[in-house]
């Protein structure tokens, strides 16, 4: 654990000055993409080879030219990728052995190795060294303390434990709890109770039931700030924790591949522009759809270079008033994956269904909603589940939700989906709660 470092990034991460217009920013992440290109180029066998061919985009600065990479790519190349020597075989047996024996610490050669979800045979095998840690956890405090670093914060952090990524940050000052979701919920009242947490991070199902718990009064704490993580945020949960705990939620964006945004004071999501350089690949530019490519400026174990992500964010039409240049977004909608299917109905020809449509389908229905979850399986059957604030009028409810998927299946001239509806019996784990899912398979 190095204190300075984390505080050098703080610093340099809280009070950057001169990134006040768009063209300041363009100018900023310029030079530290070419600066981080001369070590790829020099260090990374894989991302030398690939751009060979485009070394005069390079030198000219046109990153949007050079191709991209995803998940699928950088794990069939994970060897010749790193700049750290470590083989896919070694990392995933490091890596399969801490999941097994639920110790966080699996490294090889002061390397943290990290395995992010996904299906089996489709999981992603990060690697972050010493210095990219501190890094990291210097510009997560400098995005999210509410005050200054001096001041004493207990910070409660709620996670699936898969890796020692978030353990870095220890001191005086600062105290970082660490909630396994895993436990017991009796642990976590109990827990909460003894610490009473300044700062409160956990996904939103998580932040909800703590929320719950609150509102029933088994748990005493009154956090300055709320931080919604790992997963997305729906605004139905968003404004029932606050009005609970009084205060604007507030949103980190992060994956195993980067630090990618946070909310302002006005609790606009802003993607982290000081950290990554984003391209946009719109999938429907009319209401802002698209999927994030991203190249991360400093990480240089495993360079995350024009990286296609599996997510699906939509930008805010107007700038936030907040001023900032960073790009705003209106919400992160979900995985690609989670995108629904329809059949047109002549040439059944597959329509694509975003998640927010399903969202506010099911928005739109009633205001009785609680909770919700839609599903839609391999064989295109859409699945319902709700929590309704009085269950004697469930079936009207439920009615009134298939007759808006409905609506929105034929207005986008696809033939009559087949719903159906199952308990609502979801509770906050260790399995990432998606409110709108597809099932692949
Ligand atoms: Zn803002």
């Amino acid at each position: 654990m190095n204190n300075l470092k984390i505080l050098q990034k703080y610093i340099e991460t809280k009070y950057r000055t001169g990134l006040k217009t768009e063209e300041q920013l363009r100018n900023f992440q310029n030079a530290r993409i070419t600066k981080h290109m001369q070590f790829v180029l020099q260090h990374s066998v894989f991302y030398k080879n690939m751009y060979q061919p485009y070394m005069n985009e390079v030198s000219s600065q046109q990153w949007e030219q050079l191709p991209i990479i995803d998940k699928k790519i950088m794990m069939e190349h994970f060897d010749s990728l790193n700049t750290a020597g470590i083989t896919k075989e070694q990392a995933f047996q490091v890596a399969f052995e801490a999941e097994r024996t639920r110790n966080f610490s699996p490294t090889i050669h002061n390397i943290t190795i990290g395995l992010s979800s996904g299906t089996s045979g489709n999981r992603g095998l990060f690697l972050v060294s010493k210095e990219e840690r501190y890094l990291w956890a210097g510009s997560i405090l400098a995005k999210v303390l509410p005050a200054s670093i001096l001041n004493k914060q207990k910070i409660a952090f709620f996670l699936r434990a898969n890796s020692n990524l978030y353990e870095t940050t220890k001191n005086k000052r600062i105290s970082f709890h660490f909630f396994d979701l895993l436990d017991y919920f009796e642990t976590h009242i109990k827990r909460l109770n003894e610490i009473r947490p300044t700062i409160l991070i956990a996904p939103p199902s998580m932040l909800r039931k703590i929320a719950e718990w609150k509102e029933e009064g088994h748990i005493h704490i009154a956090p300055k700030k709320v931080i919604s993580v790992a997963e997305v945020l729906e605004d139905l949960d968003k404004e029932y924790m606050q009005s609970v705990f009084g205060q604007v939620v507030h949103q980190i964006y992060q994956c195993t591949e980067g630090f990618l945004a946070t909310t302002c004071k006005q609790g606009t999501l802003h993607m982290n522009e000081d950290l990554v350089y984003i391209d946009k690949e719109y999938v429907d530019k009319g209401r802002g759809v698209f999927i994030p490519i991203i190249t991360d400026f400093s990480r240089k174990t495993q360079p995350i270079v024009r990286y296609r992500l599996n997510d699906l964010l939509i930008e805010k039409k107007q700038p936030c008033s907040c001023g900032s240049p960073f790009l705003a977004l209106e919400r992160i909608d979900g995985r690609c994956d989670d995108v629904f299917i329809g059949r047109e109905k002549t040439t059944a020809k597959e329509i694509s269904l975003f998640p927010d449509f399903i969202r506010r389908a099911v928005m739109l229905a009633a205001a009785d909603i609680e909770e919700f979850k839609v599903i839609q399986h391999p064989n295109l059957f859409i699945e319902v589940k709700l929590k309704i604030k009085r269950d004697d009028n469930r079936l009207s409810i439920e009615n009134a939700v298939g007759e808006e998927l409905y609506r929105l299946w034929r207005d986008a001239g696809c033939e009559k989906p087949t719903i159906f509806y199952s308990e609502y019996a979801i509770l906050p784990s260790e399995k990432k709660l998606k409110r709108i899912e597809r099932i692949l398979s």
